[in-house]
């Protein structure tokens, strides 16, 4: 039988207990991999979770096999992403991939011994930016690991990286978190009453990072509202009227992009709501709203929505044009009689 694990403190992660379990008795036991892979939507708590394990590997003065103290020199640098011995590496602003230089300059780094900690953490964001040359540059490292050196990737999932990356890490995916998980998570952790605490836990559609950063900037909260409304009144508008606000929208891409993760979720309420399934619904507070509309164009007409959102959400990911992927997307929304 293996031994309780007595520590409640889930190294001070919103949910994810099974992995924080499974890293924790990993260090404890000395069976520590080299390379991790934490998988899963934005959000979600990848990058807070290679964080922790960062901590509980070098914390100097650990309360417990495997437990950061939170305090000491290390927990605090680790915790904080700046540490002589972290190495970050991410896709920067304006470029389409992690650029295969800084992978080549991290695989340099890696072969020195740490400056002052007990491993070299590398944590390489969203991998699934890397081109399979940039993925190549990383291989040499993952199959010859250097003992002081802890690498952490993090994708949208492992499909989307090179299997002989994936292949040379342990995968942990993380999923979104059920609102009865993150509800008091939340509640304990930002000090809130249940009811906001359900409506973040709802409206993030479990995801923590999302959650706290809608807490922290209670205009993205309101925003949502917005968005929403602007949404209703365009499907009742017409070619004139949703032209305009393309035009409008398109010219700030990265709100754009916001928008459309807002109406996502929308649709993904409708679709749920038209399909009679009893799923909680991520906008709560438009229950009535969602649960009419559902009924007025049926689940084909929802699905297709759905999908034409989806599909401008990618398309901004790339650099097509976002004033005509808004514009189709906008001719491909339901037509209601005003
Ligand atoms: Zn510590």
């Amino acid at each position: 039988m293996e031994a309780p694990i007595a520590l409640n403190t889930n190294w001070g992660m919103l949910g994810h207990e099974w992995a924080v379990n499974l890293l924790r008795r990993q260090i404890a036991d000395g069976r520590l991999g080299h390379a991790y892979l934490f998988t899963g939507p934005l959000g979600v708590g990848r990058r807070s979770l290679a964080l922790r394990l960062a901590q509980a590997v070098n914390c100097t003065q650990p309360p417990a096999p495997g437990e950061p103290c939170g305090e000491c020199r290390a927990c605090r640098g680790f915790g904080r992403g700046q540490h002589p011995d972290l190495l970050l590496v991410e896709r920067q602003e304006g470029d389409r991939e992690i650029k295969i230089d800084a992978l080549r300059a991290l695989t340099r780094s890696l072969s020195r011994t740490p400056l002052e900690a007990r491993y070299q953490v590398a944590l390489i964001l969203n991998f699934h930016h890397a081109s399979e040359e940039a993925a190549n540059a990383l291989l040499k490292t993952l199959e010859e690991p250097n003992p002081s050196v802890l690498l952490c990737l993090t994708a949208l999932d492992a499909d989307s990286i090179p299997a002989t990356v994936v292949s040379r890490c342990e995968v942990l995916r993380l999923r979104p978190l059920a609102p009865e998980t993150l509800t008091p998570a939340l509640q304990s952790s930002l000090g809130i009453d249940a009811a906001q605490a359900h409506l973040l836990a709802s409206v993030s559609q479990g995801l923590p990072g999302l959650a706290i950063r809608m807490q922290q900037e209670p205009a993205l909260l309101e925003s949502r509202g917005q968005w929403l409304d602007v949404l209703h009144d365009l499907l009742f508008a017409n070619r004139v009227k949703r032209f305009a606000f393309a035009d409008k929208a398109s010219k700030d891409r990265q709100q754009l992009k916001n928008i459309l993760l807002v109406w996502l979720s929308f649709w993904r309420d409708v679709l749920v709501g038209a399909s009679g399934a009893g799923v909680t619904l991520a906008n709560v507070d438009k229950a009535a709203e969602i649960g009419s509309l559902g009924q007025k164009i049926g689940f084909p007409e929802a699905a297709a929505a759905l999908q034409a959102v989806e599909r401008a959400v990618t398309q901004l990911e790339t650099n097509v044009n976002a004033r005509l992927a808004l514009e189709v997307l906008l001719l491909e929304l339901p037509w209601l009689p005003s």
